[in-house]
């Protein structure tokens, strides 16, 4: 599963699209979109790298 976004806090700087190696976001009018959130392997590189840490990744049983 694809971090979780705070799309409030995104400032679009476009860091998780650059360090994604599923290529899982995409910049769109300003924010992060998960374009494929499917291929995610729940890296973390995202959620590492955000400047804002807007995303997370959230444990699910
Ligand atoms: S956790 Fe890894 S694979 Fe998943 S969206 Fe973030 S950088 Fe991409
Ligand atoms: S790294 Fe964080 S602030 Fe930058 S575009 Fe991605 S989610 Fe938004």
């Amino acid at each position: 599963m694809a971090p979780k976004i705070d799309v409030d806090s995104c400032v679009g700087c476009g860091t998780c699209a650059e360090v994604c190696p599923q290529g899982v976001w995409e910049i769109q009018d300003g924010k992060a979109v998960q374009v494929k959130p499917e291929e995610c392997i729940e890296c973390g590189a995202c959620v590492d790298n955000c400047p804002v840490q807007c995303l997370s990744l959230e444990i699910t049983e």
